[in-house]
């Protein structure tokens, strides 16, 4: 498995492989990679000549106090994991590589998507995800990314992103990948504890049931996701669980356009988020 640290190496790369008239897709990933990667290296694999999977940790989208730090590296076995998904190459830059000496340009987001949601509870995380995914395309000029429908709210700031800065590469979200359980699966599922992780298969039952309940037209009071989610899952911090607009991301108590029914907390050492989108009409 090739793997380039350089930015400048992939851009020439990349330009020789734009000239031959074939196609590039891009899985940008902090590594630590599992089965959803996975399904989303399987997918860009088969819709692209060319498939790179970037790894990189992105310290500006840490905040103080979270995991940077202690965020799992395991890029051994993400190197196999790539090999077998046959990728065909690695970016995986130091942070010297991303971010130069005297580094001061970053991608400042504003508006309404960032109001509510995880942002509201990491202040500048999606400035930090912004400004490294802008980079990552600009160095392996993608025809096509790759994201999971997880980091729901990121996905939008980075549609958004791409618009604002006229960025041509297509977008493409990637349905959430779950344990057996029901669990989404996160890098970060490990820092559960045995309790914990049991308790937390309550998040995906919480959000289908008021997904039932939207899809029916039952009535729903404002806090009863919240409300299920805190009974069952009683030492978790919930950061919110809410009901949303799809496409613009504030809380709704009207159910007439697509919603996204998405929930984060706090449980033990890990932050655990998961959603579920009901779009109009759709059974
Ligand atoms: P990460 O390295 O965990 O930040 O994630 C890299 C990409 O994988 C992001 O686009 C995530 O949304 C996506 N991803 C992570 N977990 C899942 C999952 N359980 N299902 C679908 N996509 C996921």
């Amino acid at each position: 498995m090739k793997v380039i640290k350089e930015p400048a190496q992939i851009q020439q790369l990349v330009d020789e492989i734009h000239k031959s008239g074939r196609s590039i897709g891009v899985v940008p990933t902090m590594g630590a990679l599992h089965k959803a990667h996975r399904s989303l290296i399987a997918r860009a694999r088969k819709e692209n000549d060319f498939l790179i999977v970037t790894i990189f940790v992105n310290p500006t989208q840490f905040g103080p106090g979270e995991d940077y730090k202690s965020y799992p590296r395991t890029f051994k076995n993400d190197q196999e994991i790539c090999s077998k998904e046959n990728a065909d190459l690695i970016f995986s830059p130091d942070e010297e590589n991303m971010y130069l000496e005297g580094h001061a340009t970053t991608v400042n987001v504003a508006g309404g998507l960032t109001d509510y949601m995880c942002a509201k509870h990491r202040p500048g995380h999606y400035s930090g995800v912004a400004t490294v995914v802008a980079k990552l395309l600009n160095i392996t000029k993608p025809h096509r990314a790759y994201f999971g429908q997880k980091d729901y709210q990121q996905f939008r700031v980075i549609e958004r992103m791409t618009k604002d800065l006229n960025i041509k590469t297509k977008l493409i979200s990637c349905p959430i990948v779950r344990e057996n359980d029901g669990l989404a699966i996160s890098s970060r599922n490990k820092y559960l504890t045995k309790k914990e992780r049991k308790q937390a298969t309550y998040i995906y039952k919480a959000l289908k049931e008021i997904a039932l309940k939207i899809k029916s037209g039952q009535e729903i009071s404002v806090s009863s996701l919240y409300k299920a989610i805190a009974d069952n899952i009683p030492e978790a911090e919930i950061d919110y669980a809410d009901i949303f607009d799809a496409k613009k991301l504030y809380p709704v108590t009207e159910f007439k356009k697509d919603v996204v029914i998405a929930a984060a907390l706090r449980l033990g050492k890990a932050r655990l988020i998961d959603n579920v989108v009901v779009k109009k009409g759709v059974d």
